[in-house]
């Protein structure tokens, strides 16, 4: 006989814990089945990790620019493995924060094993049935594997197997330049590996507009990584001396002695049993919800990566809440409602809020745009951190903002103040004629939105 409980939730990521707090809280008992570590990937192998990461190469990066602030600090020395038992006591203590978080919560039952559908109310973990009348899919993704030449012959990482490093690598190529790839080239390079970006597109970060990306190339060739764009046939052998990656026909290849694969994200839901539900999934395996984030089965939703609706933690959450309004608060929220926003966190970080300037372009509205180089921010120059620009596209005739590019210092923080006027709706004005503190770097925002220009 199945196990029955009211609900089920598969992967304790970013939105299933949550939920079965909401869930219990409102008296209902849920099963919460993990396969591998709680929290997921955000906890384990993603945000915090990385993010801890990049704290280190920066305390390394400003240690050899001490001279810069008059401040002697002698040689600079990287200890990889004390970084990585940073990174290992961070990251494992928010998993350790979750998992006895779990663990006392009245009407939850964490049940560690791998979830398949045996038929729309049945799950099976090894040889136990777990039963439910509503089961929340929140399995989360993995790094896509590309099919390459080669690199099935050599050793590669991912952004799992990263993670374990505890020594620099001597020349690490990453293969890949969007966000991921990017945060790994920068940190590993201030780590002092040599560092070689190869990316298939023309340029870096392709979604962004062509003046971000090129200020990010600049900012990481400034550091002295190596990239490489339009590598349309990128190979892999391996060499006494490492591994040969040939980026395309007739290139010389870049031996290096580390590979990482950062080419993209794909979801979790091959080995689900999906069809035994009936739940459907789109072309590149994403479970198809609607905007209140139901599948095609009306008593399964599906939360997070998974569903393909966003690929941030900040997403996943926001999936919980809208799942959690419209079950247990009679409140309609929608995925149509959230604004896109999200960073890349290389030094100087990239805040983004809404549409690209090309998209707005793209778009055919008529637009006005405001820019500013960070050597014009006070508090930048004060910080020694000039690198990058700002930039906001507003609508010119209903006057609300459209998008936001901080690429800058604090740009990860100083990007919501324009999230949070995009979201209620406000015309630009509602900043521009706000008084910030000075100095910050919040403070150019109003000024620049004083000085906007038609976008052409
Ligand atoms: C290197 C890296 C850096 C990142 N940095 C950021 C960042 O700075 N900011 C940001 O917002 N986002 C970042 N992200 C993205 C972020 O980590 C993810 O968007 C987020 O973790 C997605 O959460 P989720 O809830 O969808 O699923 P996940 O956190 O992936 O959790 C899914 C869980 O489901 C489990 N599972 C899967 N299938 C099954 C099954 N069949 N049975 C049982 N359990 C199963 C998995 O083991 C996993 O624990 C980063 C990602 C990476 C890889």
């Amino acid at each position: 006989m199945p196990e029955r409980f009211d609900a089920i939730i598969v992967g304790a990521g970013q939105a299933g814990p949550p939920l079965a707090g909401r869930l219990t809280a409102a008296g209902q008992t849920v099963a919460v089945i993990e396969r591998k570590l709680v929290g997921g990937t955000c906890v384990n192998y993603g945000c915090i990790p990385t993010k801890t990461l990049v704290a280190s190469a920066h305390a390394a990066h400003l240690a050899r620019r001490g001279g810069d602030f008059g401040i002697g600090t002698g040689d600079v020395s990287v200890d990889m493995a004390a970084v990585k038992a940073r990174k290992d006591k961070i990251s494992g203590g928010d998993r350790e924060g979750l998992e006895s978080w779990l663990a006392g919560m009245e009407g939850a039952t964490l049940i560690r094993g791998h979830a398949r559908f045996e038929d729309p109310h049945t799950l099976r973990v090894d040889d136990r049935l777990l039963e439910a009348d509503r089961i929340f899919l929140n399995v989360g993704g993995r790094a896509v594997v590309p099919d390459m030449p080669g690199l099935a012959d050599i050793d590669y990482l991912t952004n799992v197997g990263i993670l374990d490093l505890d020594v620099v690598p001597d020349h690490l190529v990453i293969i890949g330049g969007s966000y991921i790839a990017l945060e790994f080239a920068q940190m590993y390079r201030r780590f002092g590996a040599q560092v070689t970006v190869v990316e298939k597109g023309p340029r870096l970060t392709g979604r962004e507009d062509e003046d971000v990306s090129a200020a990010i190339k600049d900012i990481l060739e400034a550091e002295g990584i190596t990239v490489v764009v339009g590598a349309d046939a990128i190979s892999f052998a391996k060499r006494e001396n490492g591994i040969a990656v040939t980026p395309r026909e007739g290139a010389e290849p870049i031996v290096g002695s580390h590979v990482l694969i950062a080419v993209g994200r794909t979801p979790n839901t091959d080995d689900l049993g999906l069809d035994a539900a009936g739940v459907e999934t789109d072309s590149r395996g994403y479970v198809v919800v609607d905007d209140q984030l139901r599948t095609s089965v009306p008593h399964i939703w599906a939360m997070g990566d998974c569903n393909g609706k966003g690929a941030f933690t900040h997403t996943s959450y926001n999936d919980f809440e809208i799942v959690a309004a419209n079950l247990l608060d009679d409140d309609p929220r929608r995925v149509s409602d959230r604004i896109t926003t999200y960073a890349l966190y290389i030094d100087p970080p990239l805040g983004r809020a809404g549409m690209t300037a090309d998209e707005v372009r793209k778009s055919g509205r008529k637009a006005l745009v405001g820019t500013r180089p960070m050597t014009r921010v006070g508090r930048a120059v004060e910080k020694g951190e000039t690198q990058g620009f700002m930039k906001v596209v507003v609508d010119a005739e209903t006057k609300e903002i459209l998008g936001a590019s901080i690429l800058g210092v604090g740009g990860d923080e100083v990007v919501h103040l324009i999230l949070d006027v995009m979201t209620a709706k406000l015309p630009y004005t509602a900043i521009s004629r706000t008084m910030h503190i000075h100095p910050t770097v919040s403070e150019l925002v109003p000024t620049l939105l004083q000085d906007l220009t038609p976008l052409s």
